[in-house]
C-alpha cells in the first residue's frame, strides 16, 4: 500500500491540511498519512513560533481517532535545516516496500525545482500536489498526481495573528487543539 507524506510547520495543525491529507488518501488510496513537522524551513523567512513539541502535540490533538493518519518525527530528530529529500531516503529505508508519495501545496510545489536534490525526491516519491478553486495549478515535470481539496481559506500565519489579537480561531482549527493553544498560550 502506499504512504503518503505529508511536511509542514504545522504552527499550528488546521483544517485546511487536516481536510487536503483526508482527500489526498482518499484519492490516491493511501494506506496511511505521515503527517512530518519539520524542524526549520529551509525557504521559509521565519520560523515557528510554537515549539516543535508543541507542534506534535497540537498534531497528535488533531489526528487522533483518524484511522489513517500518523505523527512521524523524524525531521526533529535531525538537525536543523529539514530536507525533504532526507525524510524520504530515512522513509524509504524504514519502509522499503512501501510506494511513497509525497503530498505537497502549490506553493510548494512551485518551489520544488529549487529543493535540495529536486531529480532524487521526485525518483524516492510520487509528487502530488493539492489544488484549490483559485490557486493556480503547477505545471511541472516532477508532478505526478494533482488533488482536487476543498477551498478552507486558512492559514497557520492567519490563526497566529488572529491569536496575537484575540481574535476567535473556533472552527479553523480542531477544538482540542484551540484548546491546546489557549491553555499554552501560544501565539501571544
Ligand atoms: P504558514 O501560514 O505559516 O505559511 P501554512 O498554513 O501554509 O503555514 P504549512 O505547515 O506551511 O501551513 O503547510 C504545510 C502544507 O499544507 C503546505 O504544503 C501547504 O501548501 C499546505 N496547506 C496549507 N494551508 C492549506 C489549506 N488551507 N488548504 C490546503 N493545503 C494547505
Amino acid at each position: 500500500m502506499a504512504t503518503g507524506v505529508f511536511g509542514g510547520s504545522f504552527d499550528p495543525v488546521h483544517h485546511g491540511h487536516l481536510s487536503a491529507a483526508d482527500r489526498a488518501a482518499e484519492a490516491l488510496g493511501l494506506g496511511t498519512v505521515l503527517f512530518v513537522p519539520c524542524a526549520h524551513q529551509p525557504l521559509k523567512a521565519t520560523g515557528p513560533v510554537a515549539t516543535a513539541d508543541q507542534r506534535c502535540a497540537m498534531v497528535r490533538l488533531a489526528i487522533a481517532g483518524h484511522p489513517r493518519f500518523l505523527l512521524d518525527t523524524c525531521e526533529l530528530e535531525r538537525p536543523a535545516p529539514s530536507y525533504t529529500v532526507d525524510t524520504l531516503r530515512d522513509l524509504r529505508r524504514r519502509r522499503p516496500d512501501e510506494r511513497l508519495v509525497l503530498i505537497v501545496g502549490a506553493d510548494a510545489a512551485a518551489e520544488l525545482p529549487r529543493w535540495r536534490a529536486a531529480d532524487e525526491v521526485a525518483r524516492l516519491a510520487e509528487i502530488a500536489v493539492l489544488t484549490r478553486p483559485g490557486v493556480p495549478e503547477v505545471a511541472s515535470a516532477f508532478v505526478k498526481h494533482l488533488v482536487a481539496t476543498p477551498a478552507i481559506e486558512v492559514s497557520a500565519s492567519d490563526i497566529r495573528a488572529r491569536c496575537l489579537s484575540g481574535k476567535s480561531i473556533r472552527y479553523v482549527v480542531p477544538d482540542a487543539v484551540a484548546e491546546y493553544i489557549a491553555r499554552n498560550h501560544l501565539y501571544q
